[in-house]
């Protein structure tokens, strides 16, 4: 038997004195695609940051493929990992956020090569016939020249997916990717996302886009004040939502 994708076991995390996230248990298999939603400010992205050891739990455990993150286990005790070890976890974690985080002074075909040269050690030729591959694959082949300004946020934000695809993560977590955009933009990005789900890969996507959860999602996360307040079937929660407070939040977004 495999190892779910993700396994996350009473996460823990706060900030001073504020408990942000107030026992997280989660599991998720191997190519599903969860879409996590829930009010500002109710731990969406801290989850997401605690995925990848961004931030350190108080306490709980992250497994990715079967890997405790950010630790390593001796004679029961957990010690942090080293920072060369933390980082080859991190590579194996695309994430996608809000903003893009594009170097502004390369070209589209540049910011997707960066990690391939930088991280992966792949010469410059292969390296740029990689990212051109993954240009076309987000619908901008005719775009690779064009530096950051000269394109729109939806495009940015599909070089950004691009970017983070060049690694080969085994996961991918995407932040309100699409929150920051024009509405006219919007599509052209969730359209991307569902090519990559209908990849098999595995994507965890804190999002407002009810539609994109319902027909992409394979699962339903409703989180409210640091725990997981509601999870199924994206049609069954928000269909017949269980409880109040997810009836509330749906009522806003739907
Ligand atoms: P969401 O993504 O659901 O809007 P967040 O995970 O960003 O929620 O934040 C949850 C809570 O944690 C908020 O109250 C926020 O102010 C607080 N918080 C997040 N990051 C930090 C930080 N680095 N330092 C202090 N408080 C933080
Ligand atoms: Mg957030």
């Amino acid at each position: 038997m495999t190892a779910p994708m993700v396994q996350c076991r009473a996460l823990r995390k706060s900030f001073g004195r504020i408990e942000v996230l107030r026992g997280i248990d989660l599991t998720i298999a191997r190519g599903q695609v969860v879409c996590v939603v829930g009010p500002s400010g109710s731990g969406k992205s801290t989850l997401l940051r605690c995925l990848n050891h961004l931030e350190e739990p108080q306490s709980g455990r992250v497994y990715v493929d079967g890997e405790l993150i950010g630790y390593e286990e001796r004679g029961g005790t957990l010690r942090p990992l080293s920072d060369a070890r933390l980082r080859r976890q991190r590579e194996s974690i695309g994430m996608v956020f809000q903003r893009f985080h594009l170097f502004p002074h390369r070209t589209a075909l540049e910011n997707v090569m960066e990690g391939l040269v930088a991280v992966k050690g792949i010469g410059a030729a292969d390296a740029r016939r990689r990212a051109a591959e993954l240009l076309d694959r987000v619908g901008l082949a005719d775009r690779a020249q064009h530096y950051p300004a000269q394109l729109s946020g939806g495009q940015q934000q599909r070089v950004a997916i691009a970017r983070s695809l060049a690694m080969e993560p085994k996961l991918m977590l995407f932040d309100e990717p699409t929150s920051a955009l024009d509405p006219e933009l919007v599509g052209e990005v969730l359209a991307v996302m569902k090519d990559l789900a209908a990849t098999g890969m595995t994507m965890i996507v804190v999002t407002h886009e009810m539609g994109f959860a319902r027909e992409v999602g394979d699962h339903l996360v409703f989180m409210d004040e640091g725990l997981i307040i509601e999870q199924g079937p994206p049609r069954e929660v928000l269909g017949a939502p269980r409880h109040d407070r997810t009836r509330a939040f749906l009522s806003k977004v739907l």
